[in-house]
Order: C-alpha cells, then structure tokens, then sequence
C-alpha cells in the first residue's frame, strides 16, 4: 500500500492503473477510521481492482464555530487499518494542496441540501460536493463508496453524479454500530463516559420509530412526537431536529409511504450525532 499526498503523484499510479485496464473504487473519509470506514473499504476490496482511501478532513464542510480544528486525526493508526482492510492507496493531501490560493470554484446544489443536516449547516454540503468534485476528478473511480450513516450525503452525492454525469456508481453501505447499538462515529471519540451512555437514546429512538413504522403506523408526526419524547427524557439530549421525508427529494412526508427516510441530528452535550433509518412502504 502507498501513501501519497499530492494530486500529481496520485494521477501517476492512477493513471498506470488504467493503462492495465484496472476497476478502482474510491473510499472518501476524513479518516480515525473505524468500523464504519472499514466495512466501506472491505466492500470496495470485494468488487475493484484496486482501492483509494481519502483520508482529508475537509475545512469547507465546516461551518463556524463547529469541529474542524479539534477533528480526531492518527494518520498512522488509519494507515494500518487501511492496509488490513487490503486498500491499495491512500490519498492524504493538505489542506493547501486540495486548496491552493485562488481556489474559486464550488459546487452547489438546491433542494435536497435544504433539509435536515443542510438546514442546520448551511455550508455543509457546498464544501462536502465540492470535495467529493474534486476527489472523483483526481481518482476517476469506476466505483465510489458511502455510508447509510450520512444518508442525506449519500443522495446528494447520487443526485450530483447524476446531474454532472460523473461516470461513477455510487454505492451504499449499511450502518455499522456499537454492540449496544449506538452508530459509530469518529465524533464519538467527543463523549465522556457519562455522555456515552447519554448517547444511547438516539438509537433507542431509532428502533422505536422504525419498529412503529414496521408495525404499520403510517403517520409521520405521530412518529416523529413518539421519538421526539423519548429523546427528551434523556436530560443530557438536544434535539437538533427528527424528520421524516422522501428519499429521494428531502421532502417532508406526512403519510409514510414509499421510500422514506427517518433521520434525526441530537446534541449529547456539545457533541452533534446523527443516525437514520430507511425504509421502502410499498
Ligand atoms: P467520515 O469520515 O465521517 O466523513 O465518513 C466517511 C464515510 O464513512 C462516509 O461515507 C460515512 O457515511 C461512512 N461512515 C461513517 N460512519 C459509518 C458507520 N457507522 N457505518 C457505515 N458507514 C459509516
């Protein structure tokens, strides 16, 4: 496995790759690797040639005030885990090598960055589409790899490939969890042991929505008011938001039906976790 941090001598083994008629799929992550990514990482393994791991925690999709600086990063810890895992590359630029001076360039998109996460984070996916942009014009994947964790990520990311005719296919991958359910995070890193346990209520709410939806309650307010009390019985928890809506546009539903996403974004004490369910209501 090589590490390489620059835009040029990633193209070289790229281009070498091409020459030989490889498949390579692309793994974004801003790197602390965990099971998450490494689950990502293993599927790509099964079905490319070759794989790239970006490891780059990306400041654009930072909005004031939030993590960036304090972001956890162990690039050696991360390069052994991307070795076991049987990843090819891994792509770890700065900052200034993504950004040069006089970067002006960005990409946009409306509607579907509108809610949820993109309603709290105004900036979010500018910086999130313009780095995924710029990660498939440096890689040229024939495959790229995302978590269902980030699922309102994962539909922007299918909804720019497709608007943009990226000749890329994106693939979904489920969310990994803790033993006791809570989704895994780099940002867990964040919660003291108090907190940890806090944190538990977000999949606690989870379960409980999906499992009413499931049951056949078709009535998103009435789920989302049965998973709201319960996230608000943990006094450590503040709701960001709990929403229902379309997976494919990021609309609001009223009437569960068709394919739905349930995503909510809690603060456990300063920390921002997220975690979703889908489902298909035929
Ligand atoms: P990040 O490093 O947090 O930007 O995540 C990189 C990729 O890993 C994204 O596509 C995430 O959705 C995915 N990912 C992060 N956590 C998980 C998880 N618990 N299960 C599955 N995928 C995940």
């Amino acid at each position: 496995m090589e590490i390489v941090s620059t835009v040029s001598d990633a193209r070289k083994i790229i281009k070498e790759w091409k020459k030989k008629g490889l498949k390579t799929g692309l793994v974004p992550t801003m790197g602390y690797l965990h099971e998450g990514h490494l689950s990502l990482i293993k599927k790509a393994v099964s079905e490319n040639d070759r794989v790239v791991v970006s490891i780059f925690v990306n400041p654009t999709q930072f909005g004031p005030g939030e993590d960036y600086e304090t972001y956890p990063r162990d690039i050696n810890k991360d390069s052994a885990l991307c070795e076991s895992a049987g990843a090819d590359l891994i792509f770890h630029p700065e900052a200034s090598e993504m950004y040069p001076d006089g970067s002006c360039t960005y990409v946009n998109m409306t509607g579907l960055t509108d809610a949820l996460c993109g309603r709290s984070r105004p900036t979010h996916f500018q910086g999130v589409c313009t780095v995924v942009s710029k990660l498939f014009n440096i890689i040229t994947p024939d495959n790229a790899y995302f978590g269902m964790k980030d699922a309102q990520q994962l539909a922007v990311i299918k909804r720019m490939v497709s608007d943009l005719n990226f000749d890329i296919n994106i693939v979904g991958c489920p969310i990994i969890r803790e033993s006791d359910g809570l989704a895994k995070s780099s940002r867990n890193t964040y919660l003291n042991a108090e907190e940890r346990k806090a944190a538990l209520i977000l999949q606690k709410s989870i379960f409980f929505g999906e499992s009413l939806v499931k049951k056949g309650e078709r009535d998103a307010a009435f789920v989302i008011n049965s998973m709201k009390e319960i996230i608000e019985s943990e006094p450590l928890a503040k709701i960001d938001y709990v929403e229902i809506v379309d997976m494919n546009t990021m609309k609001n539903v009223s009437v569960i039906q068709g394919e739905i996403l349930c995503a909510i974004a809690v603060y456990i004490g300063k920390t921002r976790l997220i975690d979703n369910f889908i489902l298909n209501i035929c």
